[in-house]
């Protein structure tokens, strides 16, 4: 099967049999169909940078080759900047005032070790941004940088926010994009640069009002202080632009609210899960893959309302408590501690570690991928002894995880509602910023409370076949006749909502 990580061909095509089923379910009109099963625009450039001199550090077989090296006095030693692969950004101050001795280019660092030197210099990047509809409104969609990032991917995560934000009601189009690169191996200043010169690349094709990146994997409000600031620089009314990007430090024109928004949302889905069934959060047992961004968000949130994470996983290892790990000394061992550089739950000392494959199989009610896609799959759908998988990450459950989850009765909140909470913030942080307004974080947190269990309610009636008017919302438009799974109802409210457009708007020829 193909990937959503990227590594095999045909993707796309596979995720979008879900658009096209829902499509036959609302008897689409075709033209509408065919503009929407291309994206409008697949960007791909590259990017280049100076990189600095490293040093790497010697293999085992190495350092016996290289043989007794007497130490060197690097006075500056805070110069070298560690990174999370071994190496050592060669900052040219650390060698100010050093007494170094070298041979064959290897150097004896007391309380580092054996190091090569490695020259920098110019390397190429592959970017990109894929602009997938923008019927409802600007393009809208995270920057991610990582290792297997490819058009497929991106062509995949792009759609997904053309769903996410129609799902929302906000009015915003769908994109998605970002850089092919391990950013654990490249300096803070590299990372800078390489980000620069994106936007560089990228500055005709942005906008408050035509794209408007936002962070995912790999990046964060620092990168989105970057982009704006590239893009804003000598413009002349730039304060106007402060749009462009959303995910901002709340210093610097981003909305309170904004750095949790995603775990919140989230939570408000599993709370609206919760009540209809009548379950009680508080003591409920979690299990939580990914403890970035929105894993870590989710945690502290759910573990606030009485909930216990009893298990996390993320790219490097597993911790796991029966009687519930201590979330906020875990976000601080991942977040807070400087020397934890690949920023991972391995190693933390209030829990035990365990595999990846155990993971799957601890005994929980809810499970909340927040890592990458693509990770359900049917053996761990197998596994899972939960009742719930809220997907936070986008895509994590593949097609037959899909079916075996049905098949085990194990139920699912869809990531294009589950995780729609960031995107549904960054429109108010892009409000914000258009109208030079500061909002109160309840009060963020009030309109997106409202939204997120507006359109969870009308997802729900879509999927029971219950046409209804409420106070708060009419799912009567939406409703299809017959029952659906969650997953296809999220889609039939997208895609009516984003077809509305299309049909009275009209085409212009
Ligand atoms: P992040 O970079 O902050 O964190 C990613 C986490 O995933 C890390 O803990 C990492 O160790 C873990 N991870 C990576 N590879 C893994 C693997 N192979 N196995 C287990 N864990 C792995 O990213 P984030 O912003 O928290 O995003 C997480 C997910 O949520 C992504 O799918 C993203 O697209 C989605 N999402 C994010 C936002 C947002 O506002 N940040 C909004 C909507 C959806």
């Amino acid at each position: 099967m193909a990937s959503r990580n990227g590594n095999k061909k045909g993707f796309y095509d596979e995720a979008m049999e879900r658009f096209h089923g829902a499509a036959d379910l609302i008897g689409m009109n075709p033209r509408v169909r065919m503009e929407l099963e291309e994206p409008d625009f697949e960007h791909i450039f590259y990017v280049t940078i100076e990189t600095r001199d490293r040093l790497v550090p010697l293999t085992a077989e190495e350092q016996v080759k290289a043989g007794k090296l007497a130490p060197s006095d690097v006075k500056a030693a805070g110069a070298l900047e560690p990174l999370a692969n071994g190496q050592f950004i060669l900052h040219r101050r650390a060698l100010l005032e050093a007494d170094i001795t070298t041979r064959d280019r290897v150097i004896n660092i007391p309380g580092k070790g054996l190091f090569r030197f490695q020259r920098g210099g110019p390397k190429k990047f592959k970017a990109y941004r894929i602009q997938h509809n923008q019927v409802r409104g600007p393009y809208k969609g995270g920057i991610r940088y990582h290792k297997d990032a490819s058009l497929d991917l991106f062509k995949t995560l792009a759609a997904d926010m053309t769903w996410k934000t129609a799902i929302a009601e906000i009015p915003f189009g769908g994109a998605k994009g970002g850089i092919r690169i391990d950013p654990f191996n490249y300096s803070r200043e590299e990372i800078e640069h390489l980000t620069l010169r994106y936007v560089y690349k990228f500055k005709k094709f942005m906008g408050p009002f035509i794209d408007i990146p936002a962070p995912d994997v790999g990046t964060n409000g620092e990168i989105m202080a970057y982009m704006m600031r590239q893009f804003t620089d000598g413009e002349r009314e730039h304060h106007m632009l402060r749009g462009v990007v959303t995910g901002k430090d709340v210093r610097i024109g981003g909305s309170e609210g904004r750095v949790k928004a995603t775990g919140q949302g989230v939570v408000y889905c599993i709370e609206e899960w919760a009540r209809e069934r009548g379950f009680a959060l508080k003591g409920a047992r979690v299990i939580i893959q990914g403890f970035g961004n929105v894993g870590s968000n989710a945690a502290e949130i759910l573990s606030a309302l009485g909930a216990k994470i009893v298990a996390v996983n993320d790219a490097d290892g597993t911790v796991h408590k029966d009687g519930g790990l201590d979330v906020a000394a875990l976000v601080h061992h991942v977040h807070g501690d400087p020397a934890n550089l690949r920023r991972t739950v391995a190693g933390f000392p209030g829990g035990t570690a365990i595999s990846k494959d155990d993971f799957w199989g601890v005994d929980a009610d809810l499970c909340i991928p927040a890592a990458l896609g693509e990770e359900i799959t049917g053996p761990v759908a197998e596994r899972l002894k939960v009742k719930l998988v809220a997907e936070a990450a986008n895509g994590p459950t593949t097609r037959e995880g899909d079916r075996v989850l049905a098949a085990r009765k194990i139920e699912v909140i869809p990531d294009i509602i589950c995780n729609a909470g960031g995107v549904t913030v960054s429109y108010y942080e892009w409000l914000q910023n258009q109208r030079l307004e500061h909002w109160t974080e309840s009060e963020v947190n009030r309109r997106l409370e409202q939204a997120i269990k507006k359109n969870y309610a009308i997802i729900r009636d879509i999927a029971q076949n219950r046409p209804q008017k409420t106070s708060t919302w009419d799912s009567r438009p939406f409703c299809v006749g017959k029952e659906t799974d969650v997953r296809t109802a999220a889609m039939i409210l997208a895609l009516k909502r984003i077809e509305a457009h299309y049909l009275l708007e009209g085409f212009s020829q």
